[in-house]
Formats: C-alpha cells, sequence, structure tokens
C-alpha cells in the first residue's frame, strides 16, 4: 500500500508519470530511482523499524509504482499485486459470506471463472446481468447487491457501460462499484472521477505495455478502502515482485505516449475495415452506430485500441485471413507494444460451451484485434492483404457485386 504525497495539483498526469521517482536516491544521485529487491529491511532495535520491514507487506519500488497508478487514476493510493486476477480475488474479498455480487454476463472469462466457483463454494453470492440494459439499474436497486461489477468496454463486443449511472445505484444502496479498467487504461477512462470506489487492472496489459510483466493494480477512491484492500494483499501474500514493479513503472512512463498512436493507428484500422466488403460488422465505440458511442463520448477521454470485427464466410474467412498474417501475432491477450489477432471462438472464450458462445454474440466469425504502436502503413498493408485472401477463400460473390456497383458508379462520375 502506498499513500500519496501529492506533488502541486496543476502538474499534469502525464508529466508525474513521465517523472516518478526521479531523484529519490540520495545515496548516489541517481536519476532514475534504483529498483530494491531485498526482501527484509534492518530493524533498529527489537521491535522497532523504519517505514519498510518485510518485502510482502511493503517495498519501496512497489510503493513507487503503486503511487503512480494512483496518481495516473486519480485514487488516494493503491496496492500493486502479483497478476490482474490477485487484483480482482483481493477486491472481492470486500465480501462476506452472503453478500451478492453483480457481475456483467461478458465480463473477463478469469473473473467469471473467479466469481462463479467463489459463489459455488459459498463464499459470496454472484448474478451475472446486462449492464447496457437500462432496465438492469431498475433490477439492481431491487436486488440490493454489496457489489457492483463494471467491465467497460467489454471483451469482445466493446458494449460500453454508463459509470456515472452504476455507481449512483451502488451509493443509494450503499454498494461497493468496482471498475475494470483494463481495456482503456487511465489514459483513456477514470472510472473514480464517475462515482466507482475502486478500479481494478491487469497491467499486464495497458500500463506496463510490453508484454513482459503479469500484474495488477486496485485503486481506492478513500482512505478506509485502501486501508482494507492493503490488509487483503498482505495477508493473501498477493503482492507484486519488486522486479515487476520496477518493469511496470518504467512502462507507465511512456503510457501517454504510447497511447497516442495506439489510438491513431486503431481509428485508421477501424476505417479501413468498415469499408471492408468481407467484414459485415466492425464493433468498436468510435463508430456513431454503435450502440455505447453516446456513453463513451461522455465518459471516455480515448476511444482505445480493442477493435472487433465479423467476417462474412465465418471460420473459413477466419483462417485465410491469419493465414500467413505479418505484423498481427495470433495470440491472446492485449495492450502491448505490438498487434495482436485473437479469435475468441477457439481462444479466450473456448472454455464457454457452444450455446453460450453463440447466446454471447461470439460467432466463429469475430476476430479482435489489439492494435499495437508499429507504423500504421504496415499495419493497414497487412490487414488489406488479409481480408482479401478471406475474401478470397468466402467465395465474395455478395462482396464482388458491391464493389463491381460501386466501380460503375465511380466510373460514370468520372466521364
Ligand atoms: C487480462 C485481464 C484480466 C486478468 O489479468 P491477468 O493479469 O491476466 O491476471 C482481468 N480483466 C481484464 C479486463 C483483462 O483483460
Amino acid at each position: 500500500m502506498s499513500k500519496l504525497n501529492r506533488p502541486r495539483p496543476s502538474t499534469s498526469p502525464v508529466t508525474r508519470a513521465v517523472r516518478a521517482g526521479l531523484g529519490a536516491d540520495s545515496t548516489h544521485r541517481a536519476v532514475m530511482p534504483p529498483i530494491h529487491l531485498s526482501t527484509n529491511f534492518f530493524f533498529d532495535a527489537p521491535g522497532v523499524c523504519g517505514t519498510y520491514d518485510y518485502t510482502r507487506t511493503a517495498n519501496p519500488t512497489r510503493d513507487l509504482a503503486a503511487e503512480t497508478i494512483a496518481e495516473l487514476e486519480g485514487g488516494c493510493g493503491a496496492v500493486v499485486t502479483s497478476s490482474g486476477m490477485s487484483a480482482i480475488a483481493v477486491a472481492t474479498r470486500l465480501l462476506s459470506a452472503g453478500d451478492l455480487l453483480l457481475a456483467p454476463r461478458d465480463c473477463y472469462g478469469g473473473s467469471y471463472r473467479l466469481f462463479s466457483a467463489e459463489s459455488n463454494r459459498g463464499t459470496y453470492r454472484v448474478r451475472f446481468i446486462s449492464p447496457w440494459d437500462p432496465e438492469s439499474l431498475e433490477l439492481a436497486r431491487q436486488l440490493r447487491p454489496r457489489m457492483i461489477w463494471i467491465e467497460t468496454p467489454s471483451n469482445p463486443h466493446l458494449r460500453i457501460t454508463d459509470i456515472a449511472a452504476w455507481a449512483a445505484v451502488a451509493r443509494d444502496i450503499g454498494a461497493i462499484c468496482v471498475a475494470d479498467n483494463t481495456f482503456l487504461s487511465p489514459v483513456n477512462q477514470r472510472p473514480l472521477e464517475f462515482g466507482a470506489d475502486l478500479v481494478v487492472h491487469s497491467t499486464t496489459k495497458f500500463l506496463n505495455g510490453h508484454s513482459d510483466v503479469v500484474g495488477g493494480t486496485v485503486v481506492a477512491a478513500d482512505e478506509d478502502l485502501l486501508e482494507e484492500i492493503a490488509w487483503w494483499t498482505n495477508a493473501m501474500g498477493v503482492s507484486g515482485a519488486p522486479f515487476d514493479s520496477y518493469l511496470t513503472l518504467r512502462g507507465m512512463r511512456t503510457l501517454h505516449a504510447r497511447s497516442r498512436v495506439h489510438e491513431a493507428n486503431a481509428l485508421r484500422i477501424v476505417d479501413l475495415l468498415d469499408r471492408s466488403d468481407i467484414v459485415t460488422r466492425v464493433h468498436h465505440p468510435s463508430l456513431p452506430n454503435h450502440p455505447g458511442h453516446d456513453i463513451a463520448r461522455r465518459q471516455q477521454t480515448g476511444w482505445g485500441s480493442l477493435v472487433s470485427f465479423e467476417l462474412r464466410g465465418a471460420r473459413v474467412a477466419v483462417d485465410a485471413f491469419v493465414d500467413g498474417i505479418e505484423h498481427f501475432a495470433l495470440a491472446e491477450s492485449l495492450g502491448g507494444v505490438e498487434s495482436l489477432v485473437t479469435h475468441p471462438w477457439t481462444m479466450t472464450h473456448a472454455s464457454m460451451d457452444e450455446p453460450a458462445r453463440l447466446a454471447a454474440g461470439i460467432g466463429e466469425g469475430l476476430l479482435r484485434l489489439s492494435v499495437g504502436i508499429e507504423a500504421s502503413e504496415d499495419l493497414e498493408a497487412d490487414l488489406n492483404r488479409a481480408l482479401a485472401r478471406a475474401q478470397a477463400a468466402a467465395g465474395a460473390t455478395r462482396g464482388a457485386a458491391a464493389r463491381t456497383a460501386r466501380e460503375a458508379a465511380a466510373a460514370v462520375t468520372a466521364q
């Protein structure tokens, strides 16, 4: 746990992230803060120690990472944990037996698995709902949950949940409102400003941003919650390793700069996909026809770089698309500098049975991209080639007809 000793409030979060901990080393006057791997710290006398005694409980390197994340999210403090899932486990420790957790039907698969398993063994109760459906707000008031879980945008359809509306319900009924902000990062969305009580992240994704650390965080809006989550993090022994914390801190120094390129590349790709004949649907909150567009415009400060889309021709088209794709690695995860393509049907959502996948709108033709920070012309050329392969494989009769019509129209205009 780390409490904030806030610098001048006028300093931009960009500057704070870049300069976190600079000049902290008074011994050698190193510009960048050192890494403290030591598991233990000297006591002055029996029972008398300084700020630190044992690294599971607190560590200077991890504290600096936690302070930086808390500043970015506008929280009063944070814990840094060993993974996103351990951060989620810590947040849900605030529930007691009998308490009800309301969680989105399409929440992260690992969260779904944990919530269901804990509910089955009676740790707490869980009910999965559709938070994007306005009627579910009224249902929540009636069910009187102890905790409301938000994940926006959701995976893989990037559905948007109205954070302010849900936080207001939570406040009215005395529930704790938790937002998983992994998909956007604090650069693009700060749920605490809309009334959430806790923010969790898989720092594995955008915050570290280089796909080389698994980690997590819980950020608290107030001191009481911070104390509780710090207590559980220490008691459960899920605090993040100093080396991982160091790399995550290093990653966060470039978070704002990376996010700009992620977003610029993603918007170009959304446009490219939206124009493609073989793409039947593009899911991205920047699109005016996206059902959550207006809410996203209100609560987000950026559109994010996760994009999903559906290919006509389903599996045949998908196989042709990913075959030989050069700049998008066929892999799970997201938020790193490198572009990725995921096939939810066989990868991230394979543990759901087939009817459940179909009910959730996850068909065989759905693909999700995590758009990286490579040169956009390389990504676009790669996608154009992959879409052409998919189109050839799918037969492309309708697309060809549409294209012929467009070309004919263009020829008429040119004359
Ligand atoms: C990856 C992810 C998690 C889990 O984080 P790990 O670091 O893999 O444990 C939780 N929520 C979301 C939205 C994620 O994308």
